[in-house]
Parts: structure tokens; sequence; C-alpha cells
């Protein structure tokens, strides 16, 4: 093999309930999953199919790890949501047979640069800036869906300093986790490894440096970060 120009990077990972680790390989995010949320961002549910956009494997942050405030923004935002963790690839693959491509799920918040997001949405440029920067996506621990099975129902929130900022159930999800792993499997070939978050519901809102942002997914687990 050809000699390596500079080390490679390490491998990104998220721990597994116990002590393994799910190696990351793309991450991917639904827009507009939630009607309430939809709704607030200016949005029509009843006429929106679901979309995707992505994020860097390396903006994870693992596991309590703080996340420092973002350069360029002044709308740092929070999206709580249920994070569904691929272990078995596949393409075209049937909603019926989607759950068994599942490897677990996690807690994870997609941070977002909201004035950013807002600007490319209003010049119809894309939102990678906006949504896929440096640390853009703490993610607690992925619990496997062989212990914990495949959640319809729960409650999702999110606490900022101890107050409640999000609190909905996954029974609103606009789009199900088969229906979600079967579209973007449609659109991509699916690889082990993928994470694919799913979309966040009402009341996403501005954080500031020092903020604790402490979330649970209730029978999944829970994300935690500092903005430092
Ligand atoms: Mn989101």
């Amino acid at each position: 093999m050809a000699e390596l120009v500079f080390p490679a990077p390490p491998a990104i990972t998220v721990p597994v309930a116990g002590d393994k680790v799910f190696p990351v390989r793309r991450v991917f995010c639904v827009g507009r999953n939630y009607a309430a949320h939809v709704r607030e961002m200016g949005g029509d549910p009843t006429r929106e199919a679901p979309f995707f956009f992505m994020k860097p494997a390396d903006a994870l942050v693992v596991c309590g790890e703080d996340m420092p405030y973002p350069p360029a923004t002044s709308d740092l935002h929070h999206e709580m949501e249920l994070v569904i963790a691929i272990g078995a690839g596949g393409s075209d693959i049937p909603e019926s047979a989607a759950l068994g491509h599942v490897f677990g799920y996690a807690a994870g918040l997609d941070m977002t640069r909201r004035d950013l997001q807002g600007q490319a949405k209003k010049e119809g440029k894309p939102w990678d800036m906006g949504k896929g920067f440096d640390h853009s996506a703490p993610i607690g621990e992925i619990a496997p869906a062989a212990r914990i099975g495949h959640p319809t129902r729960g409650r999702i929130e999110l606490k900022v300093n101890g107050v409640l900022r999000q609190g909905a159930d996954l029974a609103n999800m606009i789009w199900s986790v088969p229906e979600i792993v079967a579209c973007l499997s449609r659109l991509v070939r699916l690889a082990p490894g993928d994470l694919i978050f799913s979309g966040t519901p009402e009341g996403v809102a501005a954080v500031v440096r020092g903020d604790v942002l402490e979330g649970s997914v209730e029978g999944v687990g829970t994300v935690r970060t500092r903005v430092g």
C-alpha cells in the first residue's frame, strides 16, 4: 500500500451501551418532520415530502463533551432529535424490511446556525454552512434495538439550564422510522455506520455561551453538552 502523506484521521465512533463502539460512516438529517415545528418555521406540514441534508461525521460531539460556540453566527439554535443508527446497508429498502437495517437509536442535537440557514433559504443556496459546521452534532450513547426495541412513541424533550425548551412525543413524527429509512435508501445506498437525525419537534430557540443542554428520548437515552 502507498505511504500516507500524513496520518489518517482518527475513526469517528459513538459508544454503544455496554463497552462497544459504533463506527460512524455518514450523518444524514431529516428536515421538517414534526408538524408543529414546520409551522413555527413558516411552512405547511400538509404539503411537504421528507427531505434530507447532511453533516460531516466529524461534526459529532460525543457523550457529554462541550461544544464550542461556532463562528459566523449570532443565532445558534438547538434541535432535539431521535437518531437512527444503521447497522445493515442497502438500497431500495422496502418499509416492511426497514427496521431490520436499524442497529439502534440515540438522542442527538442538530445544532443550527439559524441566521446562516435562513439567509441560504432566502437566496436558494445550500444549507451546509448553516447545518454542517464543526461540533454541530452532539450525540449520546447508542442503545441497541435488540435491547430497547424500535420506539414509535415516547417523550422527547430538551432542557436548557434546567428549563424545558422542547417537549413532544415521537408519535408526532410526520414520517416514521421505517418510512425515513426506506425513503433515504431510494436516494443513496445506506451503509453500516450511517446515522440519521430524524427531525426536531417545536420549540427550537437560541442558546448562548455557557448554556447547558440536556436532552432525552424516553426509552432511548440522553444527550448532554455545554456551549463553550
Ligand atoms: Mn433538524
